[in-house]
């Protein structure tokens, strides 16, 4: 099919999905005969190792608009939408998660606002239905993000988002190994917007980020945005060398009137201990930042795409399996 003939891609990149693809087959392709052009709906199957491949080739059969693309290896969430930009043909893009948080029924809210000239639609989700040690963490995150970035998102996490091709187009040639796309895409972003969207619990399934896994996406995004951390950390070694330094003449002068002393040893121990943990801290922050410069430099693919099937190819494929 020619380029133009597609107006919008739909990206779900999907990581063992097993339990909700079916769920999700079933609310997302009758909610897409709402939308006023012509479609997509491109899956990623991102190294899962379920029967995630298998219910996706078998939807693809059955599919006209379905492509499903197969990574093969887990490349992460965000590397597996990037995947799914390199193959879309459509004029906007719109991301959106496989688990149905976000109502397939949203997609046009967010394909509206991009008719309406937004080169970028970010969403809010409207009483966020996660855990909430996931709310507080995401709140925590939003609020330092907002502060030390100039990326102005109000809910960073939700997926469902809407992008011009144009800025897919750059965040694939933008070859970031650690890209966190909805900050990436309100970066390239010339009239960027956001919209309230509904949101659900997960419907079938669960949650594939771990609180490490999100400690690591949330300093991607602190990282790739500001050197603010970094300033904030010789900054304070400079307030702490100066206060050090008032405290050794105070020291010095009190040697001089009162004699050694020998009091106060376990809150020097105290203070001593508390330094160790901001000098650890430190220590560690500045590899956050080595370590992605180390990711950069090794220029490792940042997704491999093993096969891309359609109904045509589904169809070939199993001809040659059973002539
Ligand atoms: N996902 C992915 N690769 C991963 C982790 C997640 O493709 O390594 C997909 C997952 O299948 C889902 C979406 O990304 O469609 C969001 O994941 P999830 O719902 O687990 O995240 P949460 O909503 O808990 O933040
Ligand atoms: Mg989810």
């Amino acid at each position: 099919m020619p380029q133009q003939d597609v107006k919008l891609s739909i990206i779900i990149p999907v990581y063992n999905e097993e339990l909700v693809l079916p769920m999700l087959f079933q609310e997302l392709f009758p909610a897409l005969t709402d939308l006023p052009c012509s479609y997509e709906v491109i899956f990623i199957d991102d190294g899962s190792h379920d029967r995630t491949k298998e219910l996706l080739l078998g939807e693809a059969s059955r599919q006209d608009k379905m492509v499903a693309v197969i990574l093969g290896t887990n490349f992460g969430q965000h590397q597996a939408i990037v995947a799914g930009f390199s193959v879309a043909r459509g004029d906007y893009v719109i991301t959106i998660d496989a688990d149905l948080q976000t109502p397939p029924q949203e997609i046009l809210k967010i394909y509206n606002e991009m008719e309406n000239g937004y080169d970028y639609v970010g969403s809010i989700r409207n009483e966020r239905k996660d855990q909430l040690w996931r709310r507080a963490f995401s709140k925590l995150n939003n609020k330092i993000r907002e502060r030390i970035t100039n990326i102005h998102l109000t809910d960073q996490g939700c997926m469902l988002r809407g992008y011009h091709r144009r800025i897919t187009e750059l965040i694939v040639a933008s070859q970031e190994a650690a890209p966190y796309l909805p900050a990436l895409g309100y970066n390239f972003s010339s009239r960027p917007t956001e919209i309230v969207v509904e949101h659900q619990e997960r419907q079938a399934g669960i949650s594939k980020y771990s609180l490490y896994k999100l400690f690591r996406l949330n300093f991607d995004i602190m990282t790739a945005y500001s050197l603010l951390p970094l300033q904030f950390f010789s900054m304070l070694g400079m307030a702490v060398a100066t206060i050090s330094a008032g405290f050794f003449i105070l020291l010095a002068v009190r040697r001089l009137f009162h004699g050694p002393e020998a009091e106060g040893v376990f809150t020097l121990f105290a203070l001593v201990f508390f330094f160790m943990g901001i000098c650890l801290f430190g220590l560690g922050l500045l590899g956050e930042y080595v370590g992605r410069i180390y990711a950069e430099v090794r220029k490792r693919p940042r997704y491999a795409i093993q096969t891309v099937f359609t109904k045509h190819k589904v169809a070939s494929e199993a001809q040659h399996e059973h002539p």
